[in-house]
């Protein structure tokens, strides 16, 4: 342990979209602000999002229908102030999303908006095709700009409360140690199914820093968890070839219009449902022996990304789901004259820590954001809410977190 101790009023703990909106917001109320992470500054879950960010902000569609999709698609278990102040927050994190330099693409003078699984109403929107990628670009360079220190390579590995805050242990890359006191903690270190899905030996969609220790060490500590084992698979991980283990296609491909289909051809589920229920689809249609099999054995369903240019007309798929695209190209398989094998894929934690309407935890100043918590999504959680819920509930924790250590 170094004998260097540095002091902040709020420490980050995490770089995803939910620790940089935390950091950004903290430092916006006036606060000293430190960002400690794993890797490099925005190396996270939030960059490898391509599908996009949901919000009621569609010519027909309002906060109470997005209120009404989440909590359903929840099974009922979201707390019901947590998902309202989701939605209700919506259209002002687009709107600041913007302002920090997010380039959503627009149809018209509007963001354009797509429909996606279990949601009524288009409401998806997209800053090109991989959304968190350019969210996570803007956000870095804000809080570059917002003057908040940032420490790479510096990872928690242990908290101790004391009056009126808590004294962090960071371990640096070359294995040194040194301690950080701030006033309060806002924990935005993830879901860590990477590490969950490493323990039970499957492959996850998960960036490899998505491990779970913060969220550990907290409930160590004492702090309140709930829905922990809930955990969501993405319904189209690719199944072959072999090198794109752990992909997972966007759910936008069955959006535009890709369908799912077993062995014999039959479609055999709403491409358009929740998650969870096409996840369990394709389990259930393989166990009964209807599934179709990859040339080494593996089993899953056929996904029709060929439908797609039928559909919206040749070129499609090469614009609009370029990436994609080309990540198949580069295994030989071009998605718009074959179909691919899918199978879902371990993603993301639907539980994690109880927090209340400021992003507080149970246990004094320590607040959290992002997929470490739970509780807005319930048990299932709709596609396009979690890059939403970093940015609305990373914003609330950094500005509640700022204000209490500063008092
Ligand atoms: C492939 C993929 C595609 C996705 N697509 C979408 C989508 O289209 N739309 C959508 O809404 N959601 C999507 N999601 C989910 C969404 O991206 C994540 O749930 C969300 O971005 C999580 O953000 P976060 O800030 O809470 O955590 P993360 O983005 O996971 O960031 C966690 C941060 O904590 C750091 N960290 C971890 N442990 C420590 C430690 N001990 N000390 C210091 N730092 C630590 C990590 O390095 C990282 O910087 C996708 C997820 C994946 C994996």
């Amino acid at each position: 342990m170094t004998a260097d101790t540095s002091r902040c009023d709020v420490l980050v703990v995490g770089s995803g979209g939910a620790g940089m909106s935390a950091a950004i917001t903290a430092r916006e109320a006036g606060a000293s602000v430190i960002v400690i992470t794993k890797s490099a500054l925005g190396a996270s879950n939030t960059g490898r999002a391509q599908g996009g960010i949901q919000a009621a902000v569609g010519p027909d569609d309002t906060t109470e229908d997005h209120f009404e999709d989440t909590f359903a698609a929840g099974h009922d278990d979201a707390n019901p102030a947590l998902a309202r102040a989701l939605v209700e927050g919506g259209p002002a994190a687009i709107a600041w999303l913007e302002r920090v330099g997010v380039g959503f693409t627009r149809e018209g003078d509007r963001p354009r908006v797509i429909r996606c699984g279990g949601a009524r109403r288009p409401r998806l929107l997209q800053a090109g095709e991989r959304t968190g990628a350019e969210m996570v670009q803007a956000l870095r360079r804000a809080v570059r700009e917002s003057g908040a220190g940032v420490r790479e390579s510096t990872s928690l590995v242990g908290l101790q409360p004391i009056d009126a805050g808590w004294i962090a242990t960071v371990e640096h890359r070359d294995g040194t140690r040194s301690e950080i006191t701030a006033g309060a903690v806002v924990l935005a270190a993830g879901g860590g199914l990477a590490g969950e899905a490493a323990r039970i030996g499957e492959s996850s969609t998960n960036h490899p820093d998505a491990t779970p220790e913060v969220l550990e060490m907290a409930l160590a500590l004492g702090a309140e968890g709930r829905d922990l084992d809930s955990w969501q698979r993405h319904p189209t991980g690719a199944v072959w070839p072999p090198g794109l283990g752990g992909y997972a296609l966007p759910e936008t491909t069955r959006s535009y219009g890709a369908t799912l289909h077993d062995a014999a051809g039959q479609r055999f589920v709403d491409e358009l449902a929740p998650r969870d229920v096409v996840a369990d689809a394709i389990i259930e249609i393989v166990a009964a022996g209807r599934g179709a099999a990859a040339p080494d054995g593996s089993m899953g369903a056929w996904l029709d990304t060929t439908a797609i240019d039928r559909l919206q007309g040749p070129g499609f798929t090469a614009e609009r789901l370029a990436y994609v695209h080309n990540r198949y190209l580069k295994q030989g398989v071009d998605i718009t004259t074959e179909r691919v094998l899918v199978y879902p894929v371990l993603h993301y934690r639907n539980g994690g820590l109880v927090i209340d309407g400021h992003g507080r935890t149970t246990l004094d100043r320590l607040y959290a954001a992002g997929e470490i918590t739970g509780g807005i999504h319930g048990t299932n959680r709709l596609m396009g809410n979690s890059l939403l819920d970093t940015v609305v509930f990373g914003r609330i924790a950094g500005a509640a977190a700022a204000r209490e250590a500063m008092a």
